[in-house]
């Protein structure tokens, strides 16, 4: 029977790619992004806790009282915005459903959802099942930074939703004030909603702060803010994140959530409402964590023919390797793996049109030194 695909341009992601190309090869992985360190203790006690004391079943569909209180309070913290957590916060399976569920909820056929290259492979399959079309905008492939005029002349009637992401995942660029005031500015008259994916949000270096777009009132008017557990709490297999958006905005993304996983597994809720109220330190943490190994394995490439880019936020390096070779990066990638025993993630998957010539791959520094050291070994053979 002929199957007539509803996602013509999907194959298997790039992650599961280079992760299964790393297993058959034996290679150090610091492909697809995520820590080979424990989660925090109490967060696997709380977690015990909560299925020992039978909270087991259904939760509440937008998430438990204590923990959309709990996210409330730490955005008051983190970036002084009041949040109702009753009206604006919605628990989901991950950043991923988030990010499906407002595009589903929020975009119609035949409009249009302006994304910028390169971005998180999961965002142009969400926006094509809803009918819509990604206008996709490149970003400097130099610093990745925003051409905002860009962005301005690929706004048209039609035009729906902008994504944003910062930090940002492949690059780790972060926007500032002037981004946001620049942001602001566009979309100001428009009915363009703003999904911003801040689920790096916690791991930024150098003093710097992220601009969440929930510290400027006028965006977050019309804004859905996206976040994730997995990477504030090394848990990217757990898959719970949430959702922050207006009251009518967040009705609208609800009616998605209740039937597309209604609710959100509910021993994990119980677990992260304590661990965000008793333990604030971990998030308040994790930029200088994730900094010492950045420094870390930035020095040790120095002692490779990678060239490291710049890492303002984010748990993964860009490596210009075009002292080492001259194949584009999905060969490069696959080379590395096979050959070379590490497995590095290739930028054109994230791109619409990948720039001619860019020589970079991602490596992932969210591991333990025995891990990087295991790499670099290898890396400097190159
Ligand atoms: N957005 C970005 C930029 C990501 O890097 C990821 C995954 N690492 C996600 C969304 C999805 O997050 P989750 O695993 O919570 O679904
Ligand atoms: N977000 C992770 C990355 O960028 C991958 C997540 C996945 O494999 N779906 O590496």
């Amino acid at each position: 029977m002929q199957i007539p695909t509803k996602l013509p341009k999907v194959g298997t992601t790039i992650f599961t790619v280079m992760s299964q190309l790393a297993l058959d090869h034996q290679a150090v992985n610091l492909g697809q992004g995520f820590p080979d360190f424990p989660v925090p203790q109490r967060l696997v006690d709380e977690l015990a806790k909560a299925m020992a004391e039978g909270r087991n079943q259904y939760a509440p569909a937008h998430g438990i009282p204590a923990l959309r209180q709990a996210i409330a309070a730490k955005t008051e913290r983190c970036y002084g915005r009041t949040v109702d957590a009753d009206a604006e916060i919605t628990v989901t399976s991950g950043a991923s459903e988030a990010i499906f569920n407002a595009i589903q909820a929020l975009v119609r056929p035949a409009e249009e959802v302006i994304v910028l290259d390169p971005c998180y492979d999961c965002y142009e399959p969400a926006i094509d099942l809803a009918g819509a079309r990604a206008v996709h905008v490149p970003l400097d492939p130099v610093d990745f930074s925003v051409d905002w005029q860009r962005v301005r002349d690929a706004i048209t009637p039609r035009t729906r939703m902008l994504m944003v992401n910062t930090p940002h995942n492949p690059s780790g660029a972060m926007f500032g004030t002037d981004d946001m005031a620049a942001l602001a500015e566009l979309l100001r008259g428009t009915g363009i909603v703003l999904l911003s994916d801040e689920v790096y949000e916690h791991i930024i270096f150098d003093g710097r702060r992220h601009e969440s777009v929930l510290r400027h009132p006028e965006l977050a008017e019309r804004s859905v803010v996206i976040s994730s557990f997995g990477k504030t709490y090394h848990c990217t297999g757990w898959k719970v994140g949430y959702a922050i958006a207006p009251p009518a905005l967040s009705a609208e993304f609800r009616k998605v959530h209740q039937y597309n996983t209604f609710c959100t597994f509910a021993p994990a809720q119980w677990a992260f409402a304590a661990m965000i109220t008793q333990e604030p330190k971990h998030y308040e943490q994790l930029g200088d964590f994730y900094q010492a190994k950045r420094d870390r394995f930035r020095r040790q490439l120095e002692g490779t023919r990678l060239k490291p880019l710049p890492v303002p936020g984010g748990y993964f390096q860009l490596v210009d390797y075009s002292a080492v070779s001259d194949l584009d990066d999905a060969a490069f990638c696959r080379w590395l793996t096979i050959e070379k025993g590490v497995a590095a993630i290739p930028l054109s998957p994230f791109y619409e049109t990948p720039p001619a010539g860019q020589r970079l791959a991602r490596l992932c520094f969210a591991k333990v030194e025995s891990t990087l050291d295991a790499a670099i070994e290898r890396l400097e053979k190159l």
